[in-house]
């Protein structure tokens, strides 16, 4: 029998402490030490920070290390808890998934104690770390083939006031785009462990593409925007300068006239930006099948008048495969 996922420190300690979350060894894997820094200056909210769920996504690590920096500083009550990486092999490989077991962290949860690799991160995190936030942020981005702005995310929740309180807390960070996105594929999912447990959770989507220096700057001024509106630091929030504009969209989307999908294996080429407003019948965009010289080139046509969240901007594409995402604005 092996030992149990557990933390090398207490986290009711005050100050600034670095440890461990130690992922127990398992067929498939020796044990794993995430690091994990917590900043404790008592009585407030409890924050708990992750980042490196998916492994090709490394904005926010980025945004993580830069918090961690910057918190001993800025902090004045509560409890931040900061995983920078949540899947070290999946950050290692640059992929979506473990290479090990080929499983997204962010469809197991809540994992289990004698799963894969994957599952025994998730059951350390649902079962250690959790338990001690009332609000968690997981920073995510959309990763190098796609054109995204930066952007909150929630998926549509059941209970009205978890929703009305996370869509507060998203539109918090100030960043261009909040999104509340009905998702296809939400079982297993991080966020809907926490809802099940009542807690606030925003999934932040750092952009999309590679990442870039500006880019970095505004993802951390929208995660120091959500610290402020909680009241874990002082300050007054300010809205990022994104493309010229410092402005914000709340959207919604609705499955699945919104997610527009390739009708052949080819590439797409995008005739349209992120957050470009739409009308039905506009080009989003021209798929070109490259397998035949007899295939003709589709063009990729908005079926409603939308917002553009999301387009694809690189990668050969297979028959199904996501090439847009649209949205309205929220209807509250
Ligand atoms: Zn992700």
């Amino acid at each position: 029998m092996s030992e149990a996922p557990h933390l090398t420190f207490d986290v009711d300690k005050p100050g600034v402490i670095k440890g461990h979350l130690v992922v127990p060894k398992g067929a498939d894997c020796e044990v794993l030490s995430l690091p994990v820094f917590s900043f404790n200056k008592g009585e407030g909210p409890r924050l708990l920070i992750t980042g490196g769920c998916h492994g090709n996504e490394l904005e926010g690590p980025l945004v993580a290390r830069r918090l961690i920096e910057w918190l001993p500083e800025a902090q004045t009550c509560g409890r931040v808890i900061i995983v920078p990486v949540l899947n070290p092999p999946a950050v290692q490989a640059f992929s979506r998934n473990t290479p090990t077991d080929g499983l997204n962290l962010n469809r197991v949860f809540p994992g289990r104690a004698d799963g894969s690799v994957t599952e025994r991160i998730a059951d350390a995190v649902s079962r250690l770390l959790l338990p001690m936030a009332d609000t968690v942020f997981d920073l995510h981005s959309f990763g190098p083939t796609w054109d995204f702005p930066p952007s909150t995310t929630t998926h549509p929740i059941a209970d009205p006031d978890l929703m009305a309180k996370t869509i507060r807390m998203a539109e918090a960070f100030k960043l261009p785009m909040t999104l509340v996105w009905d998702h296809p594929d939400t079982p297993g999912m991080f966020d809907i462990s926490a809802h099940n447990q009542g807690k606030v959770f925003v999934c932040a989507e750092l952009g999309g593409g590679t990442i870039g220096a500006e880019a970095l700057a505004i993802y951390e001024a929208g995660v120091r925007n959500a610290l402020i509106s909680l009241g874990l630091v002082e300050g007054k929030a300010e809205h990022p300068v994104f493309r010229q504009r410092k402005s914000s969209h709340t959207l919604q989307t609705r499955r699945p006239a919104d997610e527009l999908k390739s009708p052949a294996r080819g590439i797409f080429e995008p005739r349209c930006s992120m957050l470009d407003e739409v009308k039905r019948g506009d080009i989003i965009g021209i798929l070109h099948p490259m397998d035949s010289s007899s295939a003709n080139s589709t063009e990729i046509w908005s079926p409603s008048t939308s917002i553009v969240c999301a387009i694809r901007s690189g990668g050969y594409v297979e028959v199904d495969e996501w090439l847009a995402l649209l949205a309205r604005p929220l209807d509250r």
